[in-house]
């Protein structure tokens, strides 16, 4: 049982006109906003004191541990206040999923505009990352990732090194254009060495942020 301390007092919050507050729940690895749920005093103490999410429900009226019978549990790694202390923002590690509908997130039905989410930069790693495991587990018929996983480890460690000899090459040359075009080539080759020898992004920017 993990229990943590709270440097500010449940009485210090400004409530709703109902004595809650609001929470907004984060997965604390990837920031997607799973849910909104209140608490009450009684909530708020439980959770410090268990490390596991609690709220007040509403409808039963009643103290609710987030998963205490879907078995989806809530385990806080940080809660913070905002500005005006209205509105409290937990990070959590996540078991499952965090809507009863059974979605991850709460937030799964659009009702206006784009998801701009595809193109948040760092996302884009991920996604090839994803695709590159797609292909190796299902091959696709001429697919040049399927040609590299095929030919074998001794291929992708040549292409590695060529694509990291043409980035030398391309910064020779003051227009930058030609080393974004080399770094995009040497990146996909190092995604799938990475699959092949089965490194995720998250054992290298874990190891980074290690050091
Ligand atoms: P759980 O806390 O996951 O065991 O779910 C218990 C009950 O709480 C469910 O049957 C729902 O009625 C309700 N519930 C669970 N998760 C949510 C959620 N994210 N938002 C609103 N109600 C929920
Ligand atoms: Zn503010
Ligand atoms: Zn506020
Ligand atoms: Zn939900």
């Amino acid at each position: 049982m993990t229990s943590f301390e709270s440097i500010m007092d449940f009485a210090e919050f400004k409530l709703n006109s109902d004595g809650l507050i609001p929470v907004i729940v984060q997965d604390y690895k990837t920031n997607e906003v799973l849910m909104m749920a209140y608490m009450n005093e009684d909530a708020f103490e439980h959770t410090i004191k268990t490390g596991k999410m609690t709220y007040y429900s509403r409808s039963r009226q009643e103290r609710w541990i987030k998963g205490e019978t879907s078995g989806h549990f809530q385990y806080v790694k940080m809660l913070t206040v905002d500005c005006d202390k209205d509105t409290l923002l937990a990070k959590v590690e996540q078991i499952g999923a965090a809507c009863h509908t059974g979605n991850r997130t709460c937030f799964f039905q659009s009702i206006a505009g784009n998801d701009f989410d595809a193109k948040n930069p760092l996302q884009v790693f991920e996604s090839v990352y994803k695709t590159i495991v797609d292909r190796k587990q299902n091959p696709k018929e001429g697919s040049y990732t399927n040609y590299l996983f095929e030919k074998g480890i001794d291929k992708i460690l040549k292409k590695v090194g060529e694509e990291a000899t043409e980035i030398i090459i391309a910064s020779k040359n003051p227009n930058p254009e030609e080393i974004k075009y080399e770094v995009s080539d040497f990146m996909y080759h190092l995604m799938v060495l990475m699959v092949e020898r089965g490194i995720t992004w998250e054992d290298i920017t874990k190891e980074l942020s290690d050091r």
